[in-house]
């Protein structure tokens, strides 16, 4: 899905994740294709369980070692293959090439090690040089991410939510990645601190020219730092465009109710409005289109087979049947 994918510094083409349980198969991620820019940001948007964190896990070849499976697509960044290369050269690429920031800070640090040493160690594993060039690099991405370099020698325990995710993205962002791939890095955060890690974030991929795949559920966070959209529903991208498209010409019923779902700031409204029913259970989607259980334009040919790509503008695509409808009534 999407075009212009070309000179695109990473690549995920038509990538199939199933989890093999002793009874039945989950089809975590169905088919999705999408491709992130140097110095661009990627929002891929969806509810709990539509695939995101799997699709991030991919990339860096995370996914756990048993019952999860890789079972199409490729994944290339930079035209070099990350699915064929042996697990040694991948550990080279994680943390160096490419990073991620976690959704929960204090899962993603070790409590027990000073935080600067935590910095520290992602430099000297990637790097030969000596420990005080690591100590020094690492007091350098503190005061980057806005924390004084007295404070190295502290543990997690005595930071704050925001400033621990801010130890979190310093360590993502130790040896400037070429990739970052951010998996909700706000969520935990009340929303003043949630601003300034974004403004962080923003500030930093410009510096490196870093490509960036935002995961989030949040419209507002993706108003705030991306460039382009991919909305993810059941594991399939349904809708993928510039953040203007999609913010000013939703087409898909999906990205439409998610839009719907946010309250407005300007209309004195009693109730909001969300999108009825749930997801479906990916261990048994629906036939056709997996939106359809849900939709309120859902026709018989929309539960008949899987539902194309349409493009509806350059660089705007959306995998729905009743495009021109939508439109209309939408
Ligand atoms: Fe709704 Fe049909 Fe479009 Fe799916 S293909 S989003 S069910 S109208």
């Amino acid at each position: 899905m999407s075009e212009n994918t070309n000179n695109a510094f990473l690549k995920v083409e038509d990538l199939v994740v199933e989890y093999f349980t002793d009874d039945n198969v989950v089809h975590a991620v169905n088919g999705v294709s999408l491709h992130l820019d140097r110095g661009k940001t990627l929002g891929l948007v969806g509810e709990t369980g539509a695939g995101k964190t799997t699709i991030a896990k991919s990339i860096l070849r995370i996914l756990p070692d048993v019952g999860a499976r890789i079972t199409q697509g490729n994944i290339t960044l930079d035209n070099q293959d990350l699915l064929k290369l042996p697990e040694h050269e991948m550990r080279e690429i994680r943390g160096n090439k490419i990073s991620m920031i976690f959704q929960d800070p204090m899962t993603a640090l070790n409590p027990v090690e000073r935080v600067g040493d935590q910095i520290a160690e992602v430099i000297r594993l990637h790097n030969n040089i000596s420990h005080e060039e690591c100590e020094k690099r690492a007091k350098e991405m503190l005061a980057m991410v806005g924390i004084t370099e007295d404070r190295y020698t502290e543990y997690p325990h005595q930071f704050s939510g925001g400033m621990k995710q801010r130890i979190v993205i310093a360590i993502a962002l130790a040896c400037n990645p070429q990739v970052l791939l951010a998996d909700e890095p706000t969520t935990a955060l009340d929303v003043t601190i949630q601003a300034q890690v974004l403004d962080l974030i923003r500030d930093l991929r410009n510096q490196f020219n870093t490509a960036m795949l935002l995961i989030t559920h949040d419209m507002g966070v993706v108003a705030q730092v991306c460039d382009d959209v991919a909305v993810i529903y059941a594991g399939s991208i349904v809708e993928y465009g510039t953040k203007e498209q999609i913010f000013h010409h939703p087409t898909h019923p999906y990205t439409i109710g998610l839009f719907g779902a946010i309250p407005s700031m300007s209309e004195d409204e009693e109730w909001l409005h969300p999108i009825e029913g749930l997801p479906p259970d990916p261990s048994d989607l629906p036939q056709g289109c997996p939106f359809n259980p849900r939709c309120p334009y859902a026709t018989e040919e929309c539960r008949k087979a899987a539902i194309p790509v349409f493009k509806t503008a350059d660089g705007h695509d959306c995998r729905c049947c009743h495009i021109d409808q939508v439109k209309k009534e939408g």
